[in-house]
C-alpha cells in the first residue's frame, strides 16, 4: 500500500466550501408559521423553496450553519438510477430480486423524475451550480459484475429515456484511462453538479421568497396542538400547522420513530492537487461521473475546470476523521489510475447519509409529521425531489401521489439508531469484495 502524500495545507473541509462556504442566517424564531421545516440541506431548502412560492409562511431550521450536511459534502453526482441498488456486488440487489421487475420499473420511472424535477429547478431558479448533463459510466469489479450489467441496462432502458449501454473491456477505455475494470455501462441521462453551489443557490432562493432561515437552531421536540403542531427551539416555541423533517444522514432524537428507520452512516471524498488541465482530462476524457459496482463502491469525477479529481467512498461506513480515510481512498485512486502515483491530497473530508433497511428513499408522514429520509447514498436528485413532492403534497397541488410516499417503511426489532454493526459489515463487505475481485484474477 502506498502511503498517501498530502499538500503542506491540507484542509479537512469539503473542496467545495471553497467556492461556497457554510452560511450562517440567523432570522429570529417566529412564535408561528404555516410550515416548519427541520433541515437546511437540498431536502428541507426544496420543500421551503417550493412552498414560500407559493404564498406559505415558511420557517427553516438548521441545527449548524446552512451547508453543515451532506449537501454540500457530496461527490455532486446526479442520478436518478440508483433506486434499490444497495451496497450490493454487481448490479442487481437482492431489493431489486424482492421488489421484482414491474415494482422496481415504477420505483425508477420515479428515479427518473427526480432527475427530471432537478434539472427543472436549476432552469426554473436559475442556479449557477455548474451542471452538466455529462453522463455516467459504471465500471464492472469482476467479469459476474459486468454479466450482471445486461439487465440493469435493460431495466433501465425500460423504465425511461435514460440511454443505458453495456461496454465491454476492450472499449473501456473510451471512458477512462485505465485497465482496471471488466467492462461496464453507461448511462447517458446522469449528469454532475457543483454540490454547495447548489445548496447555497436553494438557500438564496429561499431568502429572496421571504423564507425565515434559522441557523444553529436544532429542534428540540415536535408535539401536537389541536389540528397543528408546537416545535420547541432553545430560543422559542413555534406554533405550525404542518412540520416536515429533512434530516436524513443527521436525524437525531427528536424524531425517534425516524431514526428507528434509519442507518446512518458516512461517506468520504479526497481532492487531489491541481494538475495540468490535459493531464487530468486525459483520465476521463467524456468528463462523465464514474463509480464502480463493488460492495464497498467507489465514486470519483473531475473538478469543474477539469484540474483535479474527486475520489469517493465508503472507505469505512462510520464516522471517523477524513485523514485516516485518506489513506484507504488514496490507494483505491492509484489501484484505477497508477499513473497518478506521486499527485499529493488537498483536501480530505467526511458527511453522514443514511440507509434504509429497504435501500428505498422515502416520504410519508408519521403521526401528522412529513419526513423525507433514506437517500443510501444518492440524494442529490432524490431528497430535492422528494422535497419539492413533498411540498406539493402540503399545498394539493401534486398531479398523482410520488412513487415513494408512503412506502412501508421497515425497522428491525430493538434497533434505536445507534448503528453498532456498522464497522462489521463494512469490513466484511470489504472483505467480500477482495475475494470476489481474487477469483475474478
Ligand atoms: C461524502 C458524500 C458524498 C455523496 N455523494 C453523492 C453523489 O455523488 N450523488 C448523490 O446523489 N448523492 C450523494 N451523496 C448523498 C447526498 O449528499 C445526500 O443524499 C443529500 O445531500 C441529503 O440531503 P438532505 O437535505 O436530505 O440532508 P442533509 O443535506 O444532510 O441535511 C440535513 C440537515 O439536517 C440538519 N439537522 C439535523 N438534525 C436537526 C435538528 N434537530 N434541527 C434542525 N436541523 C437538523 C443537519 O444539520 C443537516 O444540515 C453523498 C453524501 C456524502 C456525505
Amino acid at each position: 500500500m502506498a502511503e498517501a502524500l498530502f499538500t503542506d495545507d491540507l484542509k479537512i473541509d469539503p473542496y467545495w466550501w471553497e467556492a461556497a462556504p457554510p452560511r450562517r442566517i440567523n432570522d429570529s424564531v417566529p412564535e408561528a408559521a404555516d410550515v416548519v421545516v427541520i433541515g437546511g440541506g437540498y431536502a428541507g431548502l426544496s420543500t421551503a423553496l417550493e412552498l414560500a412560492r407559493n404564498g406559505t409562511d415558511v420557517v427553516v431550521l438548521e441545527a449548524e450553519d446552512f451547508g453543515h450536511g451532506a449537501s454540500s459534502r457530496n461527490g455532486g453526482g446526479v442520478s436518478g438510477t440508483n433506486v434499490g441498488k444497495g451496497p450490493s456486488a454487481g448490479v442487481t440487489s437482492p431489493v431489486e430480486k424482492a421488489l421484482g421487475p414491474e415494482r422496481m420499473r415504477q420505483l425508477l420511472v420515479g428515479g427518473t423524475e427526480s432527475m427530471n424535477n432537478l434539472e427543472n429547478l436549476i432552469e426554473r431558479e436559475n442556479l449557477d451550480c455548474h451542471y452538466v448533463r455529462c453522463g455516467r459510466f459504471v465500471g464492472a469489479y469482476t467479469p459476474a459484475h459486468f454479466a450482471g450489467m445486461a439487465s440493469k441496462v435493460a431495466h433501465l432502458n425500460a423504465a425511461g429515456d435514460n440511454g443505458a449501454a453495456l461496454l465491454p473491456r476492450e472499449e473501456v477505455r473510451r471512458e477512462i484511462a485505465t485497465d482496471f475494470y471488466y467492462g461496464g455501462m453507461t448511462v447517458e441521462r446522469s449528469g454532475s453538479v457543483h454540490p454547495a453551489m447548489l445548496q447555497m443557490g436553494l438557500l438564496a432562493r429561499c431568502q429572496e421568497q421571504g423564507v425565515t432561515l434559522c441557523a444553529h437552531t436544532p429542534m428540540q421536540a415536535i408535539s401536537r396542538e389541536g389540528d397543528g403542531f408546537l416545535v420547541a427551539t432553545a430560543t422559542g416555541i413555534i406554533k405550525a400547522r404542518e412540520v416536515v423533517v429533512g434530516t436524513n444522514g443527521y436525524t437525531g432524537k427528536g424524531t425517534p420513530w425516524l431514526r428507528r428507520r434509519l442507518i446512518p452512516a458516512a461517506s468520504y471524498i479526497i481532492a487531489t492537487e491541481e494538475r495540468p488541465e490535459d493531464e487530468i482530462k486525459a483520465l476521463i476524457p467524456n468528463n462523465r461521473t464514474m463509480a464502480d459496482s463493488k460492495r464497498v463502491l467507489n465514486y470519483y469525477r473531475l473538478a469543474p475546470g477539469g484540474r483535479r479529481v474527486l475520489f469517493g467512498g465508503r472507505a469505512r461506513l462510520a464516522m471517523g476523521d477524513p485523514r485516516d480515510c485518506a489513506n484507504i481512498l488514496y490507494n483505491q485512486m492509484l489501484d484505477v489510475f497508477p499513473q497518478l502515483n506521486g499527485i499529493r491530497i488537498s483536501h480530505a473530508w467526511t458527511g453522514g447519509i443514511a440507509f434504509s433497511f429497504d435501500y428505498l428513499p422515502h416520504m410519508g408522514r408519521q403521526n401528522g409529521v412529513h419526513y423525507m429520509a433514506g437517500c443510501n447514498g444518492a440524494g442529490v436528485a432524490m431528497m430535492t425531489y422528494l422535497g419539492t413532492q413533498t411540498a406539493l403534497k402540503i399545498l394539493d397541488k401534486a398531479n398523482r401521489p410520488c412513487a415513494f410516499d408512503e412506502l412501508p417503511f421497515p425497522s428491525r426489532p430493538f434497533y434505536t439508531g445507534h448503528p453498532w454493526f456498522l464497522p462489521i459489515v463494512s469490513s466484511y463487505y470489504a472483505l467480500r469484495d477482495r475475494m470476489d475481485r481474487s477469483r475474478a484474477a
